[in-house]
């Protein structure tokens, strides 16, 4: 059973990079719902916020936000930092990730 992200981060699967250091691999969302919609993964395989308890990943990831906006032309704008956990946060891939949104005013309402 292949995980899609891990194939990323292999370069198995093409994508847009954004940002990479030791711990984490930030790229462009396929299917963006902002002008910019980006991911920051972990590089190890952890399959969603309930198994992160590595609090120098977590500081990892984000760094990796902060480098993304950065990248993005966002950090003085804003955005909006979204991970999706388990199936009513309709987590969809199943290896931890951090949505980061911007590039223009998002709505309101959370998510
Ligand atoms: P989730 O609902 O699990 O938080 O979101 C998964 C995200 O991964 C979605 O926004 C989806 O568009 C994105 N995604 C799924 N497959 C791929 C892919 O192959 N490449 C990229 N760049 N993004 C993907
Ligand atoms: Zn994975």
């Amino acid at each position: 059973m292949g995980c899609i992200f891990c194939k990323i981060i292999a370069g198995e699967i093409p994508s847009n990079k954004i940002y990479e250091d030791d711990f984490v691999y930030a790229f462009d969302d396929i299917q963006p719902q902002a002008p910019v919609h980006s991911l920051i993964v972990p590089k190890k395989h952890i399959e969603s916020l309930n198994d992160l308890s590595d609090t120098e990943l977590w500081a990892a990831m984000l760094n990796g936000v902060h480098e993304v906006a950065k990248a993005k032309g966002i950090k003085d704008t804003g955005y909006r930092i979204v991970v999706n956990c388990g199936p009513d946060g309709t987590q969809i891939v199943w290896h931890l990730h951090m949505h980061v949104l911007g590039g223009e005013l998002l709505d309101a309402k959370m998510g």
